[in-house]
């Protein structure tokens, strides 16, 4: 059954130049790089802080995969980690995570990095609505406690991990593994205080060794815990007893963007968290005197819904590292995607495009991949561009796109693009590309000549 809303005005709250929506990784790049190129820039997002699944779901470590390799971060990711390192340090004790985020002290700095680039940044400002004028977005409504406001604004940019803004304004596009449409499971992440972090540090790297003790048990059906996880991810270690970040809870078979299944996922999810957390306490002395001090406070998601852009990346773009004209980004080859179905049993390689297990493909010496403009440019709105995890990519492509460190590189393309096309009076979509490209070099974005 449907109803029928009848037609209302709606306040016009704000006008701007550049309006980002969506506060993660993509949404700063986007934000910072628009407002630098001295657009008046709004930054809208749903919770009441920034950093997305860095703050949201605890995920602090996130350029785990480039320790040990040629390759360092870039761009106003790389400004972001020395500055907040400096500033706050992060607390780990681990040789592991030296550079991991203490994604508290981020949300602190991340106001104040939007503050000193006057980004304008509304909080609890969720986007699901927009006013269409033929192909282009004449307005973006903001669900607000005061009812629903308008935002315009010359250009657009959807950085909600999950195209919100795109869906609303009618951008074709695919969701989850092409044959059954699942996505990577949801978790909830979870913070223990009160471990004996002594004990933890003595000799080998101990927290490793417990995670590959609980892999063993899980595999031989010893742990009769429900959640069908094997991996047991530690993040920081702080001599107060803390460990930051334990990625573990996993649910499957969630549509990110459905309520119910959101709903089922928190709850699920909150749940294995407290299985593990009474597992580890009873099965590891260091544990023994440990207590919850917090979960995330939204479940976080890997993939979602990826928009039909004016080109698609595939994976055998990444695999030949393809050159492309209008690249606007290189990042090493590196794939993570988790199984969509749980199976954790498969051979776990890109070939198998998902439907052989989880597929870790860890950086290999130089393999790098690019990502062309094309792909951030939606196939029909002309004043709309999209970055981070939801751009025009295959599923398994996304497994590497999803990288945080890149998602905020294509957020800088796509400010820095949003601001080109608003000085040379074109729609995105026809930004000249040299120009943006040596406006992204200058952002110390690596993009070759
Ligand atoms: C448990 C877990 C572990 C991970 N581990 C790693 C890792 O180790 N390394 C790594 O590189 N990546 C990792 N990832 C992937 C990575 O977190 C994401 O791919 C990345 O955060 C995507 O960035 P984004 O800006 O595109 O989206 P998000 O981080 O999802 O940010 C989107 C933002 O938009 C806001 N928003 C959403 N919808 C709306 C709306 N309608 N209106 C207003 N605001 C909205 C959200 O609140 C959020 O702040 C992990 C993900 C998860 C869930």
């Amino acid at each position: 059954m449907k109803l029928t809303r009848p037609e209302k005005e709606i306040e016009l709250l704000f006008t701007t130049d550049v309006l980002v929506v969506g506060g993660g990784p993509a949404g700063i790049g986007a934000a910072v790089s628009s407002a630098r190129a001295g657009k008046r820039t709004i930054l809208l997002e749903k919770r009441g802080f920034l950093g997305g699944n860095i703050t949201a779901c605890y995920v602090e470590n996130c350029n785990y995969y480039l320790k040990n390799t040629e390759f360092s971060s870039e761009g106003l990711y790389a400004e972001i980690e020395k500055a907040a390192y400096e500033e706050y340090g992060n607390d780990n004790i681990r040789q592991k995570n030296l550079k991991a985020f203490n994604s508290e002290y981020l949300k602190v700095f991340l106001d104040e990095l939007m503050a000193e680039n006057k980004v304008q940044v509304l909080f609890h400002s969720f986007v699901n609505e927009v006013i269409m004028k033929n192909d282009r977005i004449e307005g973006v409504i903001v669900q607000t406690k005061k009812g629903p406001k308008a935002i315009v604004a010359s250009v657009i940019i959807d950085t909600t991990g999950d195209g919100d803004v795109s869906f609303a304004a009618g951008v074709p596009y695919e969701q989850g593994r092409s044959e059954d449409g699942l996505c990577m499971p949801g978790t909830v992440s979870m913070r223990i205080t009160g471990v004996d972090s002594g004990k933890l540090m003595e000799g080998t790297e101990r927290l490793t060794e417990i995670g590959n003790e609980f892999k063993r048990a899980y595999r031989a059906g010893e742990t009769g815990l429900k959640c069908k996880r094997q991996d047991l991810p530690f993040g920081r270690l702080t001599k107060a007893g803390q460990i930051s970040y334990i990625n573990y809870s996993c649910e499957y078979g969630l549509d990110p963007t459905d309520i119910i299944d959101l709903t089922k996922g928190e709850i699920n999810c909150r749940q294995y968290d407290l299985d593990i957390y009474r597992y580890l306490k009873e099965h590891f002395e260091e544990f023994k005197d440990s207590e919850i001090t917090s979960l995330s406070p939204e479940i976080g998601f890997r993939d979602s819904r990826r928009i039909e852009g004016r080109y698609k990346l595939t994976i055998e773009d990444m695999e030949s590292n393809r050159h492309f004209d209008d690249v606007i980004a290189v990042f090493p080859r590196f794939y993570d995607m988790l199984s969509p179905d749980a199976n954790m049993d498969g051979d776990g390689k890109v070939e198998g495009k998902g439907y052989k297990g989880h597929i870790y493909e860890p950086v290999v010496d130089s393999r790098t991949f690019e990502i062309p403009y094309r792909s951030l440019v939606p196939i029909n709105i002309s004043n709309l561009l999209v970055a981070g995890r939801c751009i025009s990519a295959d599923h398994v492509a996304e497994s590497g796109v999803r990288a945080i460190s890149l998602c905020m590189y294509t957020g800088q393309a796509a400010g820095t693009a949003a601001a080109l096309s608003i000085d040379s009076n074109v729609i995105p979509g026809d930004v000249d590309i040299k120009a943006l490209q040596s406006a992204l070099r200058a952002q110390n974005i690596n993009i070759p000549e």
